[in-house]
């Protein structure tokens, strides 16, 4: 788009005569981008110029932004590679990490080495289905019952209902949960490669309709935050929503005592004392060193919906000697919600770490990639976790922090 009408369209949301957000309805959505940069930074005094210096097709990331101004450009690296054995995802992999954290990548690279010289991590997804649940508002308990035994009854024309706004997610069950007059139902769906939070809640709306349709409850809200979203949750710790998944690892003594300068005894010691006690004096959720870190970088790397970093890193480290006197370690993620189609996995540099994994769109069959995304999740947290935990047990954590992350 020419210049002067950049300065025309300026000029117009200056007066007040059009506001940002109506930019795209009279310019290319890079013209609204840097008209509005412009006035943000008359506004703010800020230089945008860096933020303007984005690497995606602005028209194409509609979706995915409102009001875009630019883009934030977050450092990537790579660990790895590592071997694993995955229900989905298998071989010998580099996993890709995003993050402003010095010493992360290094640190689960380290893991990743170890693990590799042990032969490799095992991962499965042990449990799968993405949660949306409504609340309804009945009159009393004795309408509340009564609506619970009509759901259970009429479970079928629900998924009929549900199944009939996507072509991918099937409804796997509905759990019903009472407080006074409130009703909630957790609808669960297998959402195969989609995280599926856009597709169950389309899918929940329109078995809600049936719902109110025959009954006399009233949906108050399609999430009564029993899903639940985006919020520290123990029903996810407990029940799983997106991927639930575990990796893990046996690790000759030896190689403990060469590569991490420390013992299996120490390594289970800390992650006992550390991870388990003193998480659960803490009041944690998360009973790890720093899953969050993993999931969050790896998050990032591949488009996913960064706010579920929450969930999931809901994860269980464990870690004993065996009786060969070697250590086993392992992490359980209760909640990973993961896609590789839909959300922000179509943008340019994030479908390109989901293509160093191998899992870029649809799977073959339908799920396998979002499976082996988790998987590959799984076994970064694993690598993470040793790491941390090895360097609590060497004491070395103070000073890698201060050789490489200042
Ligand atoms: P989406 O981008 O809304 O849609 C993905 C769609 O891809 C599916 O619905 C499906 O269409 C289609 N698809 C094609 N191949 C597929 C395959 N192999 N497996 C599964 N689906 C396939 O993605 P979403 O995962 O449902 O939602 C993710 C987005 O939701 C993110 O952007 C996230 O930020 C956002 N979000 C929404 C809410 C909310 O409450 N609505 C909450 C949190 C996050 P069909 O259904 O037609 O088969």
């Amino acid at each position: 788009m020419s210049d002067s009408t950049h300065d025309a369209l300026l000029a117009r949301v200056r007066d007040g005569d059009l506001r940002l957000h109506e930019l795209e309805d009279h310019a290319d959505a890079e013209t609204a981008a840097a008209v509005r940069r412009q006035v943000v930074e008359s506004r703010s005094g800020a230089d945008l110029d860096a933020v303007g210096d984005y690497g995606f097709d602005a028209a194409a990331a509609a979706p995915n932004i409102d009001n875009m101004i630019g883009g934030v450009a977050v450092p990537l690296g790579v660990a790895g590679p590592v071997a694993v054995d995955g229900g989905a995802f298998a071989g010998d992999r580099y996993l890709p990490l995003a993050t402003t954290e010095g010493a992360l990548v290094a640190s689960v690279n380290r893991g990743c080495s170890v693990v590799d010289a042990a032969g490799g991590a095992t991962a499965r997804v042990t449990k799968s289905g993405m949660t949306r649940a409504p609340v309804f508002r009945v009159a009393d308990v004795a309408e509340a019952e009564a609506l619970v035994e009509w759901v259970r009854a009429n479970e079928p024309s629900l998924r009929e209902a549900a199944e009939a706004t996507t072509s991918h997610g099937t409804l796997l069950g509905v759990t019903p949960y009472v407080v006074g007059n409130n009703v909630y139902f957790r609808f669960r769906f297998d959402t195969k490669d989609a995280m599926g939070m856009n597709m169950v809640t389309i899918a929940t709306r329109a078995a809600c309709a049936v719902v109110e349709d025959a009954t006399d409850a009233t949906l108050v809200a399609l999430s009564g935050n029993l899903c639940s979203d985006k919020k520290p949750a123990a029903i996810n710790a407990v029940e799983g929503r997106g991927r639930s998944v575990t990796a893990d690892v046996e690790i000759p003594r030896e190689v403990v005592e060469d590569r991490l300068h420390t013992t299996p005894e120490a390594i289970a010691e800390i992650n006992t004392r550390k991870n388990h006690v003193g998480a659960a004096k803490a009041g944690s959720l998360g009973f790890n060193a720093h899953v969050a870190n993993v999931v969050a970088a790896m998050f990032l790397a591949t488009g996913q919906d960064e706010a579920q970093v929450v969930e999931g890193a809901n994860a269980i480290t464990t870690a004993e000697t065996t009786a060969d006197g070697d250590l086993y370690v392992s992490v359980s993620l209760a909640s990973l919600e993961v896609g590789t189609v839909g959300g922000g996995t179509k943008l340019p540099t994030q479908a390109a770490g989901l293509d160093v994994l191998g899992v870029r769109g649809g799977g073959d069959p339908p799920g396998t990639n979002a499976d082996a995304l988790a998987e590959a999740i799984a076994v970064g947290a694993l690598a993470g976790e040793l790491s941390l935990l090895a360097a609590l047990g060497s004491r070395h954590l103070a000073s890698a922090h201060e050789a490489l992350g200042r």
